[in-house]
Order: C-alpha cells, then structure tokens, then sequence
C-alpha cells in the first residue's frame, strides 16, 4: 500500500484515541496530517532583554535560572512554584500555578527559554505560568511556533510532536511532481523542503518561498485540471443560429418592456449565437434584475433555429417556476416546454424521454436530473444553467455534451471575483446586467432583536390586512437541541397557532416532496397561504410579486449574500417591500455585518463587504464554486502566481507535453487524481 494512504493512527505517538481526535479535523490518512499546515505562526525570532518589554507585553527572552524552585501553598489547595531568573541584566520571577510537577525539570544555571505576559509591581517583574524550554542550541530550538487549528483533547503541543513524527517518517514518500525545469525557472524550494518550511520554518523568508512552492503547484494543477475538463467538451467551432425575425415580434409582445442593460444583454448572445464559435457566456445580474426572459428570448432563438433548448435550475422549485414562467411567456407561440426533475412520476419520465429523442419537445427545463445519460435530446443547441454559483463544473459540462458543441448561457446573481472567473470559465464572455426593472423600490431592511418578535408579528399582520404575503425564513427545519436556533416547524407552529384562525400560513422546507412543495408553492403564488414560513428552500429565484415582507431569523447564521439572495424574494414589484433581520448576536462583526445590508441594496457591493468581512478564507471555503477546496493558495493573495500558473498551464496543454513528456508523467497522475475526485463528488441541491 501507499504509505502516504496508510490510516493516520499508525504515525508514532498517534494510536486510536489520538486518531479519532484527529479524524474530526479531517485528517485520516498520513497525507492529510502531512498536508496539515498551521494556521498560523507565533515568531519568536525577536528575543529582547528583559527591561525593553512593556508590561503586558508578551516577553521571548533567553534566562538563566538563579534560585532553587519553591512551592508555597496558598489558600483552597493552590499551590504556587516560585523561580527566580535572569538575562545576565535584570531579575524575572517565574511563577506557576498548580504545576508543581516542574519543580524536577527546572534546574538551576541551566538556560532556558522563557515566554509569557510580563506583569510588572512594584517589587518585581513577573510572568505567570510561562511557557519554558531547555535552551540547548540556538538551531534545535523553534524559532517560530506553528499554530495548529485544533479540537477538544488536542493541544498544540501534542500536533507539533505528532507532525514532527509523520514528517520525519514519511515525509520521503512525498514526491516533487513538478518538472524541474519549471521549479529552477520560478527558483522554487523542493516539494518535501518546502512542506517541512510550512511547518517548522526556520524563517520568515522562508516560509514565504516554501508557500509560493507550494502555492503555485497547487495552482497549476487546479488550473490544468479546469482546463483539461474544459478540452474534453469543447471545440471551438459551434453553432450559426440566425436571429429569427419572430424574436422580434416575441420581444415586442413581452408584458414588459426590457431595460435598456437587458436590451444589451440580449444583443450580446445573440450576436455570439449567430457567430460560427460556439457561445459560452456568463450573465451576472442582480436578483430581480430580469435574467430569466433572457434566457428565454435565447432559447426561442435557438428552437426558431430548428434546435431544442435546455435550462437547468439547482433546486425543484426554482425549476417548476421557470417551467411556469416560460409556459406563460410562450403561450400564444406553437412550443412545446417539459419539466424534468428528480419526482416526477415514472411514466411522464419517460414520455418526456421519448419525445425529447423524437425532437418533439424543443424546451426542456429541470434540475440535476437532466444530466442523467437516459436524457437524450434530437438536437440541442442551446444550454442555459441558472444560478451557475450551485452547480459544480463538472455538471455544466455534463450538460454540454449533450449536445454537438451546443451554445452555453450560465447566469448568475451572485458575482464572482475576477479571478475565479479566470478560473471556472478561463475564457468564459461576461455580460452585466447593470439595472433593475423600473419602478423598484429600495427594500426596507431592519435589524431587531428576537425578544421584539411581537413587534414583529404586528407589523406582518398590518402588511397582510393591506392585501401582501410574507415569507419568514428559519435556519433549521426541526428543532434539535444543541444550536439555540430558530426552527421552520416550531415558527410555524407559533404563527398557525396565534394567527393560522385568519390567515392561512403555510410550511416548506426541503424533506416535504416535490409534490408537496409544488401544492405550498402553488397555495402562496395563488395568494391563498398569507404567511410563508420556509428555510432556505427559497434563497434562488422565487418569484412571488405580492409578498412584500420577509423576516429572517437568526440572521447572523446566513451569508451577506445570501442574506441578499433571500431578500430579493421581495421587493419584486413597486409595492413597498420590508425586510427584517432578527439578530442577537451584538459580536462586532455581526453587527457590521447587518448595518451593510441596512445601508446597500448593491449586491455587488454586498458580494465585496461579506469577502472583505468574512475573510476569503471562509468565502471560498464552501464548495459553492465547485472548485475543489486550496489548502495553501489564497485566490486573492495569489492572483500573482495564478496568472503565473495559468500561462504555465496553457503552454502545457498546447504543446501536448502532459501527455507526451514523461517529466510530466507525476503531474498529470495529479490532475487525473482531481478530476476523478470532482467527479465523483456528492451533488449538492
Ligand atoms: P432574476 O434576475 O433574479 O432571475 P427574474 O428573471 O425572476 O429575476 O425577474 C424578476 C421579475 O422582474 C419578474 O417578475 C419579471 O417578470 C420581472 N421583469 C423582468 N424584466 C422586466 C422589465 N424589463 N420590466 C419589468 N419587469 C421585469
Ligand atoms: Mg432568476
């Protein structure tokens, strides 16, 4: 076996116990402790004499011990140890608590190294319960202490031993996969120098080069892995869609008028649709600001064409609503439109199939379920995915190649930075929409605590009496005790309880079934359910114009953009709209957190904060992107070296070396590792 796969709990000083400590930190194999790194380092490079420190300051300093240790007991079993050392200048007395233990290891005239908070009095200057070490030689000894992240039983002190065992073990089983001629030409440390440096640098200078090792290794791979799942499904000759003179009549019959941002978005595809290359086009616009008619203006152009056109949504609902919206839209026109998801029943499944091979179905909107390998279209020309940020890579491409080199439309109300577009799309085209539909208005949005629920209540009742609906969105589905949060089911229960005698009030959450969904959904469209208590079943896409409030609990625990999303249920026509925050965390950042959603509607702008607040770290910690997760580049930080490694990627590709090349044989084993992985990742709806 691979030793590197070998169970984590064989490395020396591991065993069992420690190992499960360590499976909660994801760690369970010798590769994953090896790729451990620290997240953060204490330097101790600065040792000063003891009387530069301020008090308080946290003192590195290099003492010599003078007096024999004492124990003195003090009042309910506190037993105090008491040293005496110095620098060779000034006197420090070292102080610990219930340690008595240490009195056999301190020895006088020995040196030590010594950290801790000075506390200056009057007599002396003190450091309660230091941190102390032999100080034998200046290079055994940790210059800078990596800081573990650790759980329960765990402290960091054991992680630095157990690393230091694993490295010194099996460390040499690491191999550089890079070229050598790439590592000289960046003067790049070794793989296994490099990995030794993150842990235990001796500098740092140091750490900093072996990050960039490491950093640009990942980024190469992460960067040929894209584009090699790219290659496999595209070419660059598509398909010559004309624009069709009936899109004319069909845009002029649209109940709206577009805006002018939506007029240019159009002109954008279709000009790229009726050009020989094939289309691969990002749309990113607000929520509400019209995406979903452009796709369908796109998907008439394709079936006026002679092709049939999919859509692909990340969740049921988003699903059977685009399949109503469009069917509304198209309903003087000859097309035939089929919903496709994970429920629907066995034998419209397969109708649906046969008429979609027959070409007798020319739009075919679901979810995931369309790119099952039983999906088979006649002649697809056209694929939209919406709200792209929910779906891997892999499944845009899936869908893809369904197709002969169909045109791709993705969409987005979710923003993405610059470069991780690079990234995901490499060269993807990207169109804004830059406006929202005239007559909106700014969502009111207010911050209350929960204790002011009844507030609350009467200011939904009073929106209800005027003839609105609201949402109220909870971060569970059922109660469980150990997070003291808000339930959909138990705010539902209260709401039914003391107002469901007058208006009806209504419950979904992702365990109902489709069926049972489609029924809630139907019940709030029709205006018949007032109060709509959900989770976040409903963060993309729906649309319900006369529910104008929305009340969120426990707001800390969503995302700013998501906090975003969500209230963009609202607010969807010019009736006045009201959002409000329940909020009781008054942490600082929960707090900035909430004044940014009171003071911006700008989801770009929001997008930027939540990233600046949350720190990218977090941000890109979710697979949302469908990337698979960088332990050590930071797609900020390094945009640098990414730009660096996607020329190095490009240049690999196209001179076949991959393949080719054996120096390359340990890079591309990497890649192919990756994609197998992203492959059989678990889809998320
Ligand atoms: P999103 O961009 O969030 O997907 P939708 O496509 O769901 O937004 O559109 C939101 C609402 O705005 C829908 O009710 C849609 O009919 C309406 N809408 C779209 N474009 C216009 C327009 N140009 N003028 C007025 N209403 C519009
Ligand atoms: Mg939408």
């Amino acid at each position: 076996m691979n030793d590197l796969k070998k169970n984590v709990r064989y490395v020396k000083n591991v065993g069992p116990k420690r190992a499960e400590k360590l499976n909660k930190l994801n760690i369970h194999s010798v590769e994953d402790l090896i790729f451990f790194f620290p997240r953060s380092y204490e330097d101790r490079t600065t040792i000063k004499s003891i009387k530069e420190y301020e008090n308080n300051e946290t003192l590195n300093c290099v003492v010599t011990i003078k007096t024999v240790p004492t124990i003195s007991n003090l009042r309910n079993n506190l037993k105090l140890l008491k040293v005496i050392a110095t620098d060779g200048d000034s006197d420090i007395s070292l102080i610990w608590f219930n340690q008595t233990y240490l009195k056999n290891q301190i020895k006088v005239g020995e040196k030590y190294f010594c950290r801790g908070k000075i506390a200056k009095n009057k007599y002396e200057i003190q450091i309660q319960n230091p941190e102390i070490s032999p100080y034998t030689n200046a290079s055994s000894f940790i210059n800078i202490l990596p800081v573990y992240p650790l759980t329960d039983g765990l402290s960091n002190k054991e992680m630095i031993n157990i690393i230091k065992n694993c490295l010194e073990e099996y460390l040499i089983y690491v191999d550089d996969i890079l070229p050598d001629e790439l590592r000289n030409h960046y003067n790049l440390m070794n793989k296994r120098s490099a990995i030794k440096a993150l842990h235990f640098p001796n500098n740092m200078a140091e750490l900093e080069k072996a990050r960039k090792t490491l950093a640009y290794e990942e980024l190469l791979v992460l960067q040929l892995t894209m584009s090699n799942i790219k290659i496999k499904d595209k070419t660059d000759k598509g398909i010559n869609f004309i624009r069709h003179d009936k899109l004319n009549l069909f845009i002029e019959s649209l109940p709206f008028e577009l805006t002018k941002s939506q007029k240019d978005v159009v002109n954008e595809i279709l000009d790229d649709m009726a050009c020989e290359k094939q289309m691969n086009r990002l749309v990113q616009g607000d929520v509400g600001s019209g995406k979903t008619v452009i796709s369908a203006i796109a998907m008439f152009n394709a079936v006026l064409n002679g092709y049939q056109a999919t859509m692909m949504a990340p969740t049921e609902i988003l699903a059977l609503q685009h399949y109503e919206t469009l069917t509304s839209l198209f309903s003087k026109i000859e097309i035939k439109i089929a919903l496709l998801t994970s429920s629907t029943n066995k034998t419209e499944k397969e109708e649906i199939l046969k008429n979609l091979a027959l070409g007798e179905i020319d739009i075919l909107i679901g979810t995931h379920s369309i790119i099952q390998e039983n999906v088979l279209f006649k002649k697809l020309g056209l694929v939209v995915t919406d709200e792209q940020h929910r779906f891997g890579v892999n499944q845009r491409m899936k869908l893809a190649a369904k197709g002969n080199s169909p045109d791709i439309l993705v969409m987005t109300a979710t923003p993405i930075p610059r470069s991780l577009a690079l990234i995901l799309y490499g060269d993807l085209d990207i169109s804004t929409i830059k406006e929202l539909p005239p007559g909106r208005q700014k969502i009111e949005t207010f911050v209350m605590s929960t204790d002011k629920e009844d507030e609350v209540f009467n200011f939904i009742i009073k929106q209800i009496e005027n003839g609105h609906q609201v949402y109220i969105v909870c971060p569970l589905i059922e109660s469980n005790n150990s997070d003291n949060l808000n339930s959909a089911e138990s705010v539902y229960h209260k709401l039914n309880g003391k107002f469901g005698e007058k208006y009806i009030c209504g419950l979904i959450h992702g365990k109902l079934s489709q069926k049972e969904k489609e029924k809630v959904m139907g019940d709030f469209k029709n205006g018949m359910i007032k109060i709509l208590v959900s989770t976040t079943v409903i963060e993309v896409g729906v649309n319900v114009a006369n529910a104008n409030t929305m009340v969120i609990y426990n707001a800390d625990r969503f995302g700013l953009s998501q906090l975003h999303q969500l209230r963009g249920r609202v607010g969807r026509s010019s009736h006045k709209s009201y959002c409000i925050l329940l909020n009781d965390n008054f942490s600082k950042i929960a707090r900035e957190r909430m004044r940014v959603l009171q003071s911006t509607n700008d989801g770009f702008e929001i997008s930027e904060k939540d990233l600046y607040l949350r720190g990218p770290g977090e941000f890109f910690g979710t697979k949302q992107h469908g990337i698979p997760q960088l332990k050590i580049a930071n797609l900020f930080r390094d945009i640098n070296i990414l730009k660096v490694a996607q020329d190095d990627a490009k240049y690999i590709l196209s001179e076949n070396k991959l393949i080719f090349d054996s120096k390359y044989t340990l890079l591309k084993n990497k890649v192919d590792e990756l994609i197998y992985n992203m492959d059989n990742e678990i889809i998320l709806n």
